[in-house]
């Protein structure tokens, strides 16, 4: 299927692994020319020579903290006008919510809520002008089912999930889309940290809470980033611009509603 969106720029924010970088990977495969952002300049020379070589595209890569307005200002600099924005970063640490204070917060609102509003807020006119924008904001699962021990997650994506709802009836008619997409368990770095929390705070062993994890999922496996990537790809296609304001579960059914 060709997805319609040969010679489109895409901003893909913390993309250097995991999620952000499956995006980044299908979107420059379906001809899209990508930017991808991450902290580590390493991680990020890395994910430019895979998806280079898998795409036989040019990657821009910029190193920064996205939860920062300089980060963000380096990647509105190196792709002034996307046509396609993935929003992306990452996701706060669990805890017990009596051990979080302001700052805790405000790190968390920054990087899962403000960041994303802030990158619509300096792309969407655009998009709007020219009458092409995918907009897809990587949350997570735990904001149709939370996560008790990710509070400051179900938290500050809720508020960007509330927001999105708002704007995303408004931007439709200039054929520019805002989706959220929620991962459930997928196999990444990030999985692996949050098995190894729970394997220090259970007592059991790493591979034991691995395999438990895996075992509750319906799919009885972990989802894999390339399948994350390519439905974002649906999503940012020329075909999807009838698909706004959704929060598109991608979770091997782990979320029990009928709805
Ligand atoms: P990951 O494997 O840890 O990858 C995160 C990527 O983001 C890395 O490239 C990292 O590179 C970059 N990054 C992190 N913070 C950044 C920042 N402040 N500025 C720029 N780049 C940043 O995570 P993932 O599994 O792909 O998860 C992506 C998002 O989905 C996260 O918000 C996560 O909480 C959420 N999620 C994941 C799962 C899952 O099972 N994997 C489930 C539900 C929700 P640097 O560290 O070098 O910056």
């Amino acid at each position: 299927m060709d997805l319609g969106i040969t010679g489109r720029r895409a901003l893909v924010c913390a993309a250097s692994e995991g999620l952000g970088k499956a995006c980044a990977l299908s979107l420059a495969s379906n001809g899209v020319d990508v930017a991808i952002t991450g902290r580590t300049p390493e991680k990020l020379a890395a994910a430019q020579a895979e998806i280079e070589a898998a795409s036989g595209r040019a990657v821009i890569t910029v190193a920064g903290d996205i939860t920062t307005e300089a980060g963000r200002a380096a990647a509105l600099h190196a792709c002034p006008e996307p046509d396609i924005l993935i929003n992306n970063a990452g996701g706060p640490p669990p805890g017990d919510f009596r051990d979080w204070d302001r700052d805790d917060w405000i790190k968390a609102l920054d990087a899962n809520m403000l960041t994303p509003i802030e990158l619509i807020k300096a792309t969407v006119d655009g998009m709007m002008a020219r009458e092409f924008g995918r907009i897809v904001n990587i949350t997570s699962a735990a904001v149709k089912a939370p996560i008790d021990v990710l509070g400051l997650s179900n938290g500050a994506r809720a508020g960007l999930t509330g927001f999105v709802a708002g704007i995303a009836r408004k931007t439709v008619a200039k054929n520019v889309t805002i989706n959220g997409l929620l991962p459930g368990p997928f196999e990444t770095a990030r999985l692996e940290g949050t098995t190894k929390a729970t394997a220090a705070k259970t007592g059991k062993s790493f591979d034991e809470v691995y395999e438990e994890r895996k075992q509750l999922n319906p799919a009885k496996r972990y989802g894999q980033p390339h399948e994350f990537g390519e439905y974002c790809a649906f999503i940012c296609s020329a075909q999807a611009g009838f698909v706004t304001g959704q929060n598109l579960l991608i979770d091997g059914g782990a979320y029990p509603g009928t709805l």
